[in-house]
């Protein structure tokens, strides 16, 4: 489930993790915490294959202070992700998108 998520949240904390961290291995000791974290949160993720983004994602499932990594890693990874991964990378946002086009279309639909 959320296989394409799951890649894109990987390669983000691996880039992430290189750049800042200098890690022996691929990832450093709080990056695997925090990758096992995420995939786990994808797995039990209630909306499954049609979930948003967990950056638009009404539910928010993330401990606070997981969701303060996770944010961090997104905000340094997502441009590098554009340059390295560009086709994983616009799926993802092509997602998000979408997802928060049809949020307002709600949003509009509920202040009648
Ligand atoms: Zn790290």
């Amino acid at each position: 489930m959320n296989e394409g998520e799951k890649k894109v949240v990987d390669k983000m904390i691996a880039i992430y993790c290189r750049a800042n961290h200098k890690p022996a291995l691929e990832l450093c000791e709080e990056c695997i915490v925090l990758k096992n974290y995420a995939m786990k949160r994808l797995e039990n993720c209630p909306f499954g294959e049609d979930k948003p983004t967990c950056g638009s994602c009404p539910v928010h499932c993330y401990k606070s202070d997981m969701r303060l990594k996770i944010k961090e890693v997104m905000r340094f990874a997502g441009p590098r992700m554009l340059l390295r991964h560009p086709i994983d990378a616009v799926r993802h946002f092509y997602k998000e998108y979408r997802r928060s086009r049809l949020a307002s279309v709600n949003e509009k639909s509920f202040r009648k």
